[in-house]
């Protein structure tokens, strides 16, 4: 049997590389770079106040305090947006804002708090207290250097960095291709969630939980029908799933039972089995194949088996699929409040509670039909065969929330 590495490795192995296509900024969100991207412009773009107050030269303020206020002439306004044509000499002022450009002669900004204006002499600003030189300035080029990198291939694109690519002005990126993702669910006992139960049948879950998570990961989930246990309805369905996805996967159908068909039905369509079990609790029936450039994840049917062995095994592929650097599922430290026992001789992955003080929490029974403790859950603690981590313990908590 392959440890979570040799599969997670082989997985890795066998995808093609990433294909591009261009996007607006705006749509790029979750997407995955694809290219260099340099800012056309500075950042800030110009000098800039950072309050609302009065531009001036710092030297003049020197002697400022709320007894003997220094007086400055104000020669002019500027707006945000706006810019000032004149240059400030000294003994003057000019009323600025937040983001306004720093008139020319100006090395400093006193804020409005520290001034004092009397009603008679509009013009005469009283400067409460001294301002350093470029006290309250924003420098041109402080934050982004005109032409330096915004962005580089592989980076996962979340609503900070689509700010920081509107903000340079970019307008269309290079981002790499969501995979199309085909979900099957197999078994005859399952229903369509609304539909009565007759006995022995249950309601199916998995793909309704998947598809969010596909989401997540960049890829575009699409639901094909429930598949009975039935090896011609296996074929055909699969056959369907592969002609309109890049890659496929299903839940339920690869245990050792006679009832389980995906494996020799995908085999029948021309497809190679890559491996076939995985050494980690839940999940172990977890099955990885090939047909040509698509692929099959052959997840099992238990729900939490087939949450647990997507999170591990299949996000990081479809995150990899789309050229992302970033594979992991995000890791946090916590503090374990109960203790975590594994007993069995298989790495177990455990439903966790890790609240946002740092504590962590079994989620309830680990049994991988328990939906109620995945349902509660928000991380994972890998806990080692035959190993228990006692109480205060510091463990990795792989997230998903
Ligand atoms: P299997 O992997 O097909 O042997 O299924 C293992 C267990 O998971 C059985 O109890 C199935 O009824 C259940 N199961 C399989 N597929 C699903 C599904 N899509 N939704 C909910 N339960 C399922
Ligand atoms: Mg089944």
């Amino acid at each position: 049997m392959l440890t979570l590495e040799e599969a997670l490795a082989g997985i890795l192995a066998a995808l093609p590389a990433p294909g591009s296509e261009r996007v607006r900024v705006l749509n790029a969100f979750q997407r995955v770079l694809a290219e260099d991207v340099l800012a056309p412009v500075a950042l800030p773009t110009f000098d800039n106040s950072s309050m609302d107050g009065y531009a001036a030269r710092s030297a003049d303020t020197a002697s400022a305090n709320p007894h003997q206020p220094v007086s400055l002439r104000l020669i002019g306004r500027v707006a945000a947006g706006e810019h000032f044509h004149g240059e400030i000499k000294t003994g003057e002022c000019v009323r600025i804002f937040t983001g306004s450009p720093l008139p020319a002669g100006a090395d400093a900004v006193v804020m409005q708090e520290d001034t004092r204006v009397e009603p008679q002499s509009p013009d005469e600003i009283f400067i409460l207290e001294p301002v350093k030189p470029w006290e309250n300035v924003r420098f041109r080029g402080e934050d982004i250097k005109c032409n330096t990198l915004v962005g580089r291939p592989g980076e996962w694109l979340n609503a900070a960095r689509i700010g920081l690519l509107n903000a340079v002005g970019t307008g269309e990126v290079s981002v790499n291709r969501r995979p199309l993702v085909g979900l099957l669910a197999t078994g005859s006992e399952l229903k369509e969630a609304g539909e009565p139960l007759l006995p022995g049948q249950i309601y199916e879950s998995n793909r309704a939980a998947l598809a969010p998570l596909i989401q997540n990961a960049g890829g575009i989930p699409k639901m094909f029908p429930i598949v009975s246990d039935d090896p011609e309805a296996t074929s055909i369905a699969l056959e369907k799933a592969f002609s309109d996805s890049d890659i496929v996967v299903t839940c339920g159908g690869v245990s050792v039972g006679e009832m389980d068909f995906v494996k020799s039905a995908f085999e029948q369509l021309g497809g190679n089995l890559q491996f076939w079990k995985v050494a980690i609790k839940p999940g172990k029936p977890f099955v990885f194949g090939r047909c040509g450039e698509k692929f099959l994840f052959g997840l099992p049917g238990n729900p939490v088996s087939a949450f647990v062995t997507f999170l591990l095994l299949v996000r990081p592929a479809l995150l990899r699929w789309q050229g992302a650097h970033e594979l992991g599922l995000p890791v946090s430290p916590g503090t374990l409040f109960e203790p975590l026992e594994n007993s069995g001789s298989r790495r177990h992955f455990m439903r966790v509670i890790l609240d946002s003080e740092g504590g962590v929490r079994s989620a309830g029974i680990q049994a991988s039909h328990i939906l109620r403790s995945l349902a509660s859950a928000n991380g994972l603690v890998d806990v080692p065969p035959q190993t228990s981590f006692p109480v205060g313990s510091v463990v990795r908590v792989l997230r998903w929330d």
